[in-house]
């Protein structure tokens, strides 16, 4: 983003806090429910309005893990951090449940299936099934469920992780935009965060917020803020499609082809489906905010596939998902731009992680200390504050 002489005149009022979060989407409202437990003082900006970016486009699938399953994400992270990236998802929707999301009336306990369509995925889910019981995860396996998706798709077995969720992830933001009123400031886009001896100077159009910590949950759109940061998120781009399917119900929320694609029952005779974007990842790339007929059409085919041709469609929608280098959370101070830290990079699975990442950025920003997904370990190195965007 680039910023023009006439919105740098610094006639603009002041406002000063303790702690500025950039972003008002599930992490950043995370943050703030963080901030506020802790009784510190804090704004969260907001470019439109909360939840216009990923947080409110999703599947909505409240789901254990990362987007590997778990013998291939030991395979990458090693035993401790594929370990730790579980709990981390557990702990992710306890705590969406003591912020009370049992009581939106789209929330429902729904297990996740991780379904085994060759058998390749097959051995790597027995594997993982293996390997999360030695881990004490509880997880349960089938050969053949009884719904329309194992009469057309015809399955190998599925894992289950018997504790997972699901709900609309609008309603989720609408519940935790509700317990942030005062401390939210939405059409705020931030185009300046400039270190100062008073603090962080973070501005906006018609105001500079100065706060001696800084908080950035912009994920996908973090790179137009601080271009530093372009090579650790990248925006990838995810289309959904929902369609009224008569007839079908789900008892699952389905994981298909390692996470590739996803479907799920959301509300009677409505599914919605996502994904397909690894067949063309070199194209879903970006912010833009468009669906396209390469994705959409691969999406029509699956439907087809699983749910059987008897289906309209309700609704097509895109988002963008800030994605790291390794598929983890990415979580700590950014270098060279002293009093400002990053959360994000959650690799589609915001909805799993960003709650508990919330906790350990504060805690890391407050508290000092460091999380198991630190910032640094991919920065190539320090940023240069010169070349963030700052007044004339
Ligand atoms: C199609 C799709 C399906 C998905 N399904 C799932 C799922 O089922 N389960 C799951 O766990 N995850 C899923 N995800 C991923 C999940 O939605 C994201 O990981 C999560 O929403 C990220 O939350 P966030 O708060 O970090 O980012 P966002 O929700 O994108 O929020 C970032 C916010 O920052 C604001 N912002 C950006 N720049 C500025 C600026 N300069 N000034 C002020 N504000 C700014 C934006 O407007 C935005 O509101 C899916 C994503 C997509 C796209």
């Amino acid at each position: 983003m680039t910023v023009s002489l006439w919105r740098r005149i610094d006639r603009r009022p002041r406002v000063q806090t303790d702690v500025i979060v950039i972003g008002g989407g599930i992490c950043g409202l995370s943050a703030g429910i963080e901030l506020r437990s802790r009784g510190v003082g804090f704004l969260v900006l907001e470019r439109g309005a909360v939840g216009s970016g990923a947080s409110t486009r999703n599947a909505g699938f409240l789901m254990r893990g990362a987007a590997e399953n778990y013998s291939l994400a030991i395979r990458d992270y090693g035993r401790t951090l594929a370990r730790t990236v579980w709990r981390w998802t557990e702990e992710n929707l306890a705590l969406l449940r003591r912020d009370g999301v049992e009581q939106l009336p789209s929330f429902a306990p729904r297990a996740s299936c991780l379904l085994a369509l060759e058998p390749e995925e097959h051995a790597e889910l027995q594997q993982s099934i293996g390997q999360m019981r030695e881990d004490g995860f509880d997880v349960d396996w089938i050969d053949r469920g009884d719904d329309v998706v194992w009469r057309n798709a015809r399955p190998l077995g599925g894992l289950i992780n018997p504790h997972d969720a699901v709900v609309n992830p609008a309603e989720l933001i609408a519940m935790l935009a509700s317990r942030l009123r005062g401390n939210i400031r939405e059409q705020q886009e931030v185009f300046e965060i400039t270190p100062t001896d008073e603090g962080v100077r973070v501005g906006v159009a018609d105001a500079v917020y100065v706060a001696p910590r800084v908080l950035l949950c912009t994920n996908a759109y973090t790179a137009s803020l601080v271009p530093q940061l372009a090579g650790a998120v990248t925006p990838r781009r995810g289309q959904m499609l929902a369609v009224h399917a008569p007839g079908v119900s789900l008892p699952f929320a389905y994981y298909a082809n390692r996470g590739s694609e996803y479907f799920r029952q959301a509300g009677h005779e409505t599914i919605v489906v996502g994904g397909c974007r690894t067949y063309h990842a070199d194209v879903e790339i970006g912010t833009e905010d468009v669906t396209t007929p390469l994705i959409q059409t691969a999406l029509e085919r699956f439907a087809a596939a699983i749910l059987g041709a008897n289906h309209r469609i309700l609704a097509r929608w895109a988002g963008a998902m800030g994605f790291s280098p390794d598929g983890l959370p990415l979580i700590g101070p950014i270098q060279g731009l002293p009093g400002a830290y990053f959360c994000g990079g959650f690799t589609g699975h915001g909805m799993s992680m960003a709650r508990r990442s919330a906790a350990a950025a504060v805690a890391e920003m407050l508290d000092g200390g460091t999380t198991p997904f630190p910032l640094t370990r991919l920065d190539d190195g320090p940023i240069d504050p010169r070349s963030i965007a700052s007044p004339a």
